[in-house]
């Protein structure tokens, strides 16, 4: 019996697992940070046989509560992924599980690899549609990759889509993948109309270190990104000081920040309540986005979420908040569960890559029903 996790997005650090019965493991902390909570091993050898894989210091992780009510993701082909027992008791996060084969993943949610990633980006930018900007380096030296669709001309809405700041809320890009298959889908009138109308600059991957280094938050520096955009450093944060720059020169009317929320067994939108001047139309606009998404795709609802900041207190190295206050724009942070949504469940996958992707359709029908607000 072995446990590993170097590969692509793996963490889990080993403490014992000398007994299938009695596996004792820790999640490593992202690179010079104190967060943690992103996991994704292997077991292997262990066909057969009751295992109980301990994951200690649970309660240390960067969201505690994303353990309550919460069942590990698990795979023998690293592409099907399904629920296991999990058990969350006295600080450690126990996974029950007798494998069907002499190799099976475990992970926090299903990982989206970056070959998966360069896949998706090298074909959609085989479209005729579609260029693609490499648009800067991130700390150990990655493609920060961009792809624009739809011809860029004046008077177009300008639509940006960007998501993994935080690299191990991976349905972002699962709901990305999800938009770029329905946008350069030529038989969807809706789609074909939406680019008449509007560009997308879309980034499926702002965060692809961290996704490698299987971080849960941060880049390689340790950096929390998606608190970076009020004074992006180039040495610690290039992958935003690029980004925001590339939105400077190509400018902005409506931003989606896909993310994945721990806690919350919910889909739900953040806007931008707290920046100062604000402009009350285009959040309205962004809460009509947001009841046109529930009405798209029973997923998704607006009764739950975050708690809206007062009035001039937002923080601007939000990048919600920063979009929309920089230009005037219509913004939001779109959050997934890792767990299932409470009202729509499917307890076999909780919430999935099918379901991101199929989210990521209906946000097109949405945008499409607010664009002549643009
Ligand atoms: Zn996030």
């Amino acid at each position: 019996m072995k446990i590993s996790s170097n590969f692509d997005s793996g963490n889990i650090n080993i403490l014992d697992a000398s007994s299938p019965g009695n596996i004792r493991l820790s999640i490593n902390k992202d690179n010079n940070s104190d967060f943690y909570q992103w996991f994704h091993f292997r077991l292997t050898g262990a066909k057969g046989q009751l295992c109980a894989l301990n994951i200690e210091g649970a309660d240390g992780a960067a969201y505690p509560g994303g353990w309550e009510n919460y069942q590990v993701v698990a795979s023998y082909d690293h592409e099907t992924w399904f629920r296991v027992s999990t058990v969350y008791k006295n600080s450690t996060l126990t996974i029950q599980h007798v494998p069907e084969t002499d190799s099976v993943y475990y992970a926090y949610f299903a990982p989206y690899s970056y070959d998966r990633h360069q896949e998706l980006v090298s074909t959609a930018a085989m479209h005729e549609r579609v260029k693609l900007d490499v648009i800067g380096e991130s700390c150990d030296g990655r493609d920060l990759d961009l792809l624009t669709i739809g011809e860029e001309r004046e008077g177009k809405k300008k639509i940006w889509i960007i998501a993994r700041q935080h690299p191990g809320e991976s349905m972002a890009e699962w709901m990305v993948e999800g938009i770029l298959n329905r946008l350069l889908d030529d038989d969807d009138a809706l789609s074909r109309e939406l680019l008449n109308n509007c560009v997308f600059y879309i980034m499926p991957n702002v965060n692809p270190d961290g996704s490698i280094r299987g971080h849960l938050r941060c880049n390689a520096k340790g950096q929390n990104l998606n608190r970076d955009w009020d004074d992006p450093d180039p040495e610690i944060s290039p992958e935003i000081f690029h980004l925001r720059n590339k939105m400077d020169e190509k400018g902005l009317d409506f931003s989606l920040d896909c993310h994945g929320d721990e806690a919350l067994p919910y889909n739900f939108i953040a806007c931008f309540e707290g920046v100062p001047d604000l402009n009350q139309y285009n959040l309205d606009t962004a809460y009509m986005f947001g009841r046109e998404l529930e009405r798209a795709n029973p997923d998704f609802q607006n009764g739950k979420g975050y708690s809206k900041s007062a009035p001039g207190t937002g923080n601007l190295g939000m990048s919600t908040n920063q979009i929309a206050h920089r230009f005037n724009a219509v913004s939001m942070t779109l959050e997934m569960p890792f767990k299932d949504t409470v009202d729509s469940p499917n307890p076999e996958t909780g919430w999935s890559p099918e379901r991101s992707i199929k989210l990521g359709y209906s946000t097109l029908d949405a945008l499409s029903a607010i664009l002549e607000r643009l």
